[in-house]
């Protein structure tokens, strides 16, 4: 059943939430991108505000539109909601006997609303969903926020020159992984329910039924971002191409910055580290994001495995776009184009693959 709340009656869901004990997250513009952080109130939205996505270059600009979802993406995807960026994870303390006890620290979450949901981002959720939370070993910590997210999603009506999501089959219509999914048109939003959780908070929103000119609306305005994108072949053949010598040339501008990685919302790797008190009572014990561009995520006994930016670069493509089918059973990228955008250099995924493979 589609419903229409009113761009009115838009406050009503903010409140409802709130009501509901949720702490709300939602995209707003800082310092020239769109971020999501808290949201207190609908004057924080990014009223008429777009991007314009390039190679290395993200910029917006103001069309004067009523619309507040009327961009892409911004440099953070929702990873950092569930997979943090830094957090302990246990603790040792030396008794007066002198014997160590060890002590899980978990995360105490807050239920989290987060507004505004891309289907890129949802994609890439339930990849990490399947890393995370699908294993032998459950990660508790992850586990712990996820279960506390609520997740509204909102198609998209535009997309960058760097999107691709229609190729790697993500987007940008959301199919699933919402409680409740917005569709904007100038007059309000097209609402659909996706769990028992989102239910309980549309019963208590002013819908209407939505009409057929608004469901046709909401449709229309969706094509612009299913027709503007760029494309990436299903399953690049990487494993036939790793002695090519595309990669000392992708190497050769690589900054290995980790930029790459740290915008990509399906990236998971981190490392560990451990922080012992210097009276040596105790030691916490935390994980960080990390980067299979830095130069010791491939350290074992006796040194790195892998040497140079060309090498960072063709582990993180390969594993990306040909190991994650042997390992998920699909491809680890969800057409995003964030990593062609925040790279400073503006080495450019798909262009890559194009190299590469023909
Ligand atoms: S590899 Fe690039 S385009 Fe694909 S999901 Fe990651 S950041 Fe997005
Ligand atoms: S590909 Fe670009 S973003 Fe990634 S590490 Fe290299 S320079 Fe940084």
């Amino acid at each position: 059943m589609h419903h229409f709340l009113a761009r009115a009656d838009f406050p009503a869901m903010l409140e409802t939430l709130a009501a509901a004990g949720f702490t709300c997250i939602g995209p707003q513009v800082r310092q020239g991108s769109i971020v999501f952080d808290q949201l207190h109130e609908v004057a924080q939205l990014p009223q008429g505000w777009q991007d314009e996505q390039q190679p290395g270059s993200y910029r917006l600009h103001q069309t004067g539109s009523p619309y507040w979802f009327d961009w892409a993406n911004g440099a953070s995807a929702i990873k950092p909601y569930t997979f943090a960026p830094q957090e302990s994870l246990w603790k040792a303390v030396r008794d007066e006997s002198g014997r160590l006890h060890f002590k899980t620290i978990l995360p105490k979450p807050q239920k989290t609303a987060i507004l505004g949901v891309r289907a890129c981002d949802l994609a890439a959720l339930a990849i990490q969903d399947q890393h995370f939370l699908h294993g032998t070993y459950p990660d508790p910590y992850y586990q712990q926020r996820r279960e506390n997210l609520l997740l509204i999603g909102v198609n998209c009506t535009h997309a960058a020159a760097t999107c691709f999501c229609v190729s790697t089959g993500d987007g940008p219509d959301i199919l699933d992984g919402y409680d409740l999914l917005l569709s904007e048109t100038a007059e309000g939003f097209v609402l659909q329910t996706g769990s028992e959780q989102g239910q309980q908070i549309a019963d208590q929103l002013p819908l209407a039924q939505a009409t057929q000119e608004q469901l046709l609306t909401a449709q229309e305005r969706m094509q612009p971002a299913r027709q503007q994108q760029r494309s990436l072949p299903d399953k690049p053949p990487l494993y036939d191409k790793l002695q090519h010598t595309h990669w000392q040339e992708v190497g050769a501008r690589c900054l290995a910055c980790g930029n790459c990685t740290s915008v990509c919302p399906t990236c998971f790797c981190h490392q560990e580290v451990e922080h012992p008190a210097l009276d040596g009572t105790g030691s916490t014990h935390e994980r960080l994001w990390n980067s299979c561009f830095d130069p010791n995520h491939s350290y074992i006994h006796g040194g790195a495995v892998r040497r140079s930016h060309a090498d960072y670069y063709r582990q993180w493509l390969t594993h990306k776009l040909a190991g994650w089918h042997e390992q998920f059973g699909r491809s680890g990228c969800t057409g995003c184009g964030r990593c062609i955008t925040w790279c400073p250099v503006g080495i450019d995924l798909t262009e890559e693959v194009g190299s590469l493979t023909t």
